[in-house]
């Protein structure tokens, strides 16, 4: 069977064992005579998938019983709207700190409902560094703080989550989320899209603390309200039940892996691989400041842009697919979430050390 690298900033990877045994459980799931695809998202047969998988998320990271999980769809690009909608009960007003392409998104959105100050941004360097956030920044009076914990397109992340105080911390970490351990309590909503780290793309998971449901304005649409969906656990309408299990199956991965702390060891020796070679490399560089370097998302360039190109076309004659850079930014880009094995992080500097040798 032929499987390659991808390094995709998302879509992306799915550990192997993880489609094997959805490959196995396809059109029979349980000895229902049917896929879980088939399933009614009503059934005892589901509703046990979707506590399960809840079960296992709130374990791999902690989450306090005072959160609840809520499983829904649009994507993180939908919570761009939902945050506002949500947490603009009190003064309508929130912070918000620019790192990225993401952020600007969220902010735009967010300037529709409401006052929206940006307290730090990295903007003046093309965004290759995380700007330093000080409780003394935020307005005491703001609805929340909003970051973005990794940003996937420029290769950043925050390597200190900053302290907000009594003003929620909002975090977007569809990119980061399960790829090192966190402390939940810091955060009054964490959200990620889930075609990174956790499963297929149509699911969006949004951990929310519960203070922080039934404030939402009047006009908040019945589907983007967190009550909607805490009140009903998630089955106010039909979930995007195949990938709810096919997340499930993830977690169940991650948790016989070792969890999240045995996950973050590994992630940061494959990330290093790769930093630690640009730093010899003649070829290859980063563009992004030392302390602000993301574990998952690695973007890097060689001597030009016809280098770069061929680059890109002969790794992927070599098995290492998708490691063109974000049109935005140009280069190159490695993705590697979770399900990237290390095998594969060795493949690709070896191939890098390969190609500069033949460009020197
Ligand atoms: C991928 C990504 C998004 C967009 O996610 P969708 O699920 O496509 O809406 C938003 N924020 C970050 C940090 C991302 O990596």
């Amino acid at each position: 069977m032929k499987r390659i690298y991808n390094f995709s900033a998302g879509p992306s990877m799915l550990p192997l064992p993880v489609l094997e045994k959805a490959q196995r459980e396809l059109v029979n799931y349980r000895d229902s005579g049917m896929s879980v695809m088939e399933l009614s998202h009503r059934s005892a047969l589901f509703t046990e998938i979707i506590q399960e998988a809840e079960q296992l998320l709130r374990e791999l990271m902690g989450i306090p019983e005072n959160y609840k999980v809520l499983f829904v769809q649009g994507g993180a690009s939908q919570q761009f709207s939902a945050v506002p909608l949500n947490l603009f009960g009190t003064n309508g007003k929130a912070d918000y700190v620019n790192t990225g392409s993401w952020s600007k998104k969220a902010i735009k959105e967010a300037e529709k409902y409401g006052d929206i100050r940006v307290i730090a941004s990295s903007e003046d360097a093309n965004f290759t560094y995380i700007p330093e956030v000080e409780g003394s920044m935020i307005d005491r009076e703001a609805d929340y703080v909003h970051i973005t914990t990794n940003n996937t397109i420029e290769g950043t992340a925050f390597s200190r989550i900053p302290d907000t105080g009594n003003v929620p911390l909002v975090a977007d970490m569809s990119s980061n989320i399960l790829s090192e351990e966190i402390d939940v309590s810091q955060f009054g909503v964490i959200y990620a899209g889930a075609q990174k780290n956790i499963g297929p793309a149509g699911l969006t998971v949004v951990i929310v603390r519960e203070d922080l449901i039934g404030i939402a304005q009047e006009t908040c649409p019945v589907m983007l309200n967190y009550k909607t969906h805490s009140d009903k656990g998630s089955l106010y309408n039909t979930p995007p039940t195949y990938a709810i299990y096919m997340a499930k199956l993830v977690f169940e991965w991650l948790k016989e892996l070792g969890g999240v702390k045995e996950m973050e060891k590994i992630n940061r020796e494959k990330a290093q691989m790769l930093y630690d070679y640009m730093e010899e490399s003649e070829l290859f560089s980063s563009p992004v400041k030392k302390d602000s370097r993301s574990l998952m998302n690695i973007p890097f360039v060689s001597a030009s842009d016809d280098l770069n190109a061929a680059f890109v076309d002969e790794a992927k004659e070599a098995g290492l697919e998708t490691l063109k850079g974000h049109r935005s930014v140009g280069g190159m880009r490695a993705s590697i979430y979770n399900a990237m094995p290390i095998d594969g992080v060795l493949s690709l500097v070896a191939f890098m050390k390969k190609f500069e040798s033949k460009h020197k």
